[in-house]
């Protein structure tokens, strides 16, 4: 009896995931048209206007209760492009899925016929080109794919849906943005929050999944070596920066070496050192850029303090005087948390993934060092999140051998199509499995 039971509610899943595939097949040409007609048309973070009201106005014809735009910046004046969509289908938990929506000042160089040619205005005022080199182009499409999926199975789930467009996650401060607009005081809060990432070394058609830390922290650390400056000829008159910056430079490497647990992955960069203006005259000071990535706030704490304890250390042993030590300063608003998957949901979302899109296509990932501000519509893992990756990249350009473009980077190609069904599936199947 049991087996019996058991086949029929496999015959009935295969059935189902069978007609996702059919509507999914019927909508993908226009969805392609939507994801090219984006690709074009990239927008840099904050300044979401177009992509964000496209994203609205199509949840909105699917017949989602649509505000835009929601969020507030700290900057002044800037607009903050949040969507968010609400579809109420009865009692049942309700589920956040959140796609991000800007693009980089990166010159695209992938010689596809959609290929952009924008360019537009940093926040520093420079003219950029413009691209959309982390897929964010696939993600809004995938929820409007996905959006109309579930408007179109409403008898299959229960609950409230609630699609979120955020702006401004290549800076880290969108979901912030949103969440200060009182998000979840002005919406129904949701029991989870879901995403996903496209990914540029999976294949399109699979979907990695990771229990526990997926991305790292990330802090912006500008430190300020200061000296006292003079002739280059007359190095005893003066307390060099320039030493001091090498010193530091070469000491930060035993925060990870020497200080750290091998079993605590923590990266510390300086991607950007300036100092002196001529070659005979010692600088009063050098200014180093840094990242640091951790994954246990513990650790994030200790590595943030240890580089505050070098700088001063150096300066020390350098006989500078206490009134010119180094300043180290955490830029609060370029600083973001780990990304931590609920175990328990990313465990029941990939075996539901695995049912529907076969185990060949659900593939465990290793987590990462990069860093995402989706975390944050968790609150402190208040509420359970789950962000999914998915594979963008042509099976073929794989198996060649040959290296592949990671995100980011101006040769970045997701390959349409098969990306689009791929996360449009994996996502109506998430939703499905939380709201059925
Ligand atoms: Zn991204
Ligand atoms: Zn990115």
């Amino acid at each position: 009896m049991k087996r019996i039971a058991i086949v029929l509610l496999l015959i009935a899943s295969s059935a189902a995931a069978q007609s996702l595939d059919q509507m999914i097949d019927r909508e993908i040409p226009s969805l392609l048209t939507t994801y090219k007609q984006l690709h074009a048309a990239p927008e840099l973070s904050m300044q979401e206007k177009n992509s964000s009201a496209l994203v609205a106005s199509r949840l909105k014809e699917l017949g989602y209760e649509v505000t835009y735009p929601v969020g507030q910046y700290l900057e002044p004046g800037a607009t903050c492009y949040g969507v968010v969509a609400i579809m109420r289908n009865g009692t049942g938990p309700t589920l956040l899925v959140r796609s991000d929506m800007d693009a980089l000042p990166v010159q695209e160089q992938t010689g596809l016929p959609y290929a952009s040619t924008v360019r537009a205005k940093s926040q520093s005022g420079d003219d950029v080109p413009v691209m959309h080199a982390c897929g964010h182009d696939i993600h809004m499409t995938t929820l409007m794919g996905t959006a109309k999926m579930l408007a179109q199975m409403k008898s299959q789930w229960h609950g409230t849906l609630m699609l979120i467009g955020q702006p401004a996650e290549e800076v880290v401060k969108g979901a912030d943005g949103m969440l200060r607009d009182h998000l979840y005081e002005r919406f129904p809060k949701p029991d989870y929050a879901i995403a996903f990432h496209d990914n540029a070394s999976l294949p399109a058609g699979q979907v990695g999944y990771t229990p526990g830390y997926l991305m790292a922290s990330a802090d912006s650390i500008n430190v300020t070596i200061r000296g006292l400056g003079g002739h280059g000829a007359s190095p005893q008159t003066t307390k060099d920066p320039v030493v001091m910056a090498a010193q530091f430079i070469n000491a930060l490497q035993t925060i990870v070496s020497r200080e750290d647990s091998p079993l605590d992955p923590v990266v510390v960069t300086v991607g950007s050192i300036h100092g002196g203006t001529k070659r005979n005259i010692i600088p009063d000071e050098v200014q180093l850029l840094m990242t640091v990535r951790t994954y246990k706030p513990e650790v994030r704490k200790r590595v943030v303090a240890s580089i505050e304890r070098i700088a001063r250390g150096i300066a020390m042993s350098a006989g500078v005087p206490e009134d010119r030590m180094p300043v180290v300063e955490l830029l609060a608003g370029e600083s973001v948390d780990s990304t931590y998957n609920d175990p328990a949901l990313t465990e029941r979302i990939a075996g539901a993934l695995t049912k529907g899109m076969g185990a060949a296509n659900v593939v465990r990932i290793d987590p990462l060092m990069v860093s995402e501000d989706f975390g944050r519509f968790g609150i402190d893992r208040k509420i359970p999140i789950c962000m999914l990756n998915v594979g963008a990249v042509d099976p073929a350009k794989i198996a060649s051998g040959q290296r592949l473009p990671s995100l980011h980077s101006s040769g970045f190609a997701p390959l349409p199509d098969p990306t689009l069904r791929g996360a449009i599936k994996a996502m109506t199947l998430a939703v499905l499995e939380i709201l059925h």
